[in-house]
């Protein structure tokens, strides 16, 4: 037999009857089922552990003057002056803004930003000094290579 839990259909059918949704000839289907399948056995038992926890969870108590409280408050948001509700939209967000985020982007644009310098600073290879050979006076050579005749040591000679 396929298991169950393999597909959508089935797992629906698994978690109705753990919820005891299940009319009592579909519950005795899935009843063989588990007979012979370990993996749903072991779903079906993960959640009805999982329905005794809730049936056991209390909630706590909310105080006697909480609605009274509650409706204050919105009427003093209500009241206060829109560049004040901006502020605290900007400065008290209902969920957290992670603070990492824009360094990363900041982080990101400086990398782009030195690879942009680096790039740029490169000395072009078109740019570079280079000797031209025909403009090399070759008279002027053969005298540098007599004064460097003179300035080597006599015994070489
Ligand atoms: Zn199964």
């Amino acid at each position: 037999m396929r298991c169950m839990k393999q597909s959508q259909d089935g797992a629906r059918i698994l978690i109705e009857y753990c919820a005891g949704a299940l009319d009592p000839m579909h519950a005795a289907e899935v009843e063989r089922h588990l007979e012979s399948c370990t993996d749903c056995r072991a779903l079906v038992e993960r959640q009805t552990e999982l329905w005794e926890a809730l049936d056991c969870w209390k909630a706590p108590q909310v105080s006697a003057d909480f609605d009274a409280r509650l409706y204050a408050r919105i009427a003093r948001e209500q009241a206060a002056p829109s560049w004040k509700k901006w502020a605290r939209r900007i400065f008290e967000p209902a969920v957290p803004a992670p603070f990492w985020k824009p360094l990363a982007s900041l982080a990101a644009a400086g990398a782009v930003l030195a690879i942009g310098l680096m790039i740029q600073t490169t000395p072009h290879p078109a740019r570079t000094p280079q000797v031209h050979a025909d403009q090399v006076d070759i008279e002027q050579v053969a005298k540098a290579l007599d004064d460097l005749d003179i300035l080597a040591p006599a015994n070489s000679m």
